[in-house]
């Protein structure tokens, strides 16, 4: 019986000096919030040789034996990651899930729009929504375009309908949230009218109620009625 060997393919020698050492290659960190650390890079061998030069050969990946010889750790790195098309695992955000999706929603929205600045407009939303970013600053187009393209872009979002103009009543409720927020967009006018409002309403009230009393007391006929100016009447009582 044949027993077939298992070859392991290994580097021995570089440009025909043999290696003497290999230790794991170490270079600089490449995220600037690692302040320019010095680690270990997975996949990069450091290696002396017998005529005392140094080189950084490629570990390969499981499986397959990488010839390439670089200069430098980064060489090594840069070689490996076009090479070997190397997924990085991706970096979980810093950014809470309901951000992102809050970002997602925006950009979604502002692309709906048909904006060509919908990073622009989606940072404009954030701002007015009080969100700020993970260094307390207002978020800029940039920032959105950065945050929703590595952590955002695949979280799936409902859209609201489209923006309708806001009916008389909507901008009404709109301008008395403002009042009550303490800014000055209730107009002179606004004042106005609402106090004729407040004056004429016990008075709509007191007129409904004798109507309701003419019909009860004369007729008789409609009481249906007399109950809706009986109601009215009621319930005006309970918002005094
Ligand atoms: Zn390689």
């Amino acid at each position: 019986m044949i027993e077939r060997p298992t070859v392991t393919r290994t580097t021995t020698h570089v440009g025909g000096e043999r290696i003497i050492a290999t230790e794991p290659a170490t270079g600089v960190h490449p995220h600037p919030s690692q302040k320019g650390a010095i680690v270990p890079f997975k996949g990069v061998t450091k290696a002396l040789l017998e005529d005392d030069s140094v080189v950084w050969l490629c570990d390969g990946v499981p499986g397959q034996f990488c010839p390439f010889v670089g200069n430098s750790t980064k060489s090594v790195v840069a070689h490996r990651n076009g090479t070997h098309n190397l997924r990085q695992p991706r970096r979980a955000s810093r950014y809470s899930d309901a951000v992102l999706r809050r970002i997602a929603q925006e950009v979604a929205i502002a692309r709906q729009a048909g904006s060509k600045d919908f990073a622009v407009r989606a940072a404009q939303a954030l701002n007015d929504a009080g969100l700020q970013t993970l260094r307390g600053e207002l978020w800029t187009g940039s920032m959105v375009s950065s945050v929703f393209n590595a952590h955002a872009k695949h979280i799936r979002v409902r859209i609201p309908p489209r923006d309708r103009p806001a009916t008389t009543t909507q901008r009404a409720a709109a301008r008395v949230r403002a009042a009550s927020n303490g800014s000055a967009v209730l107009e002179p006018d606004d004042l106005t009218v609402l106090r004729q409002f407040v004056v004429i309403v016990p008075r709509l009230a007191q007129a409904l109620a004798r109507v309701a009393d003419f019909i009860e007391a004369g007729q008789g006929v409609d009481a249906a009625m007399a109950d809706k100016a009986r109601r009215y009447d009621e319930l005006q009582a309970l918002l005094k």
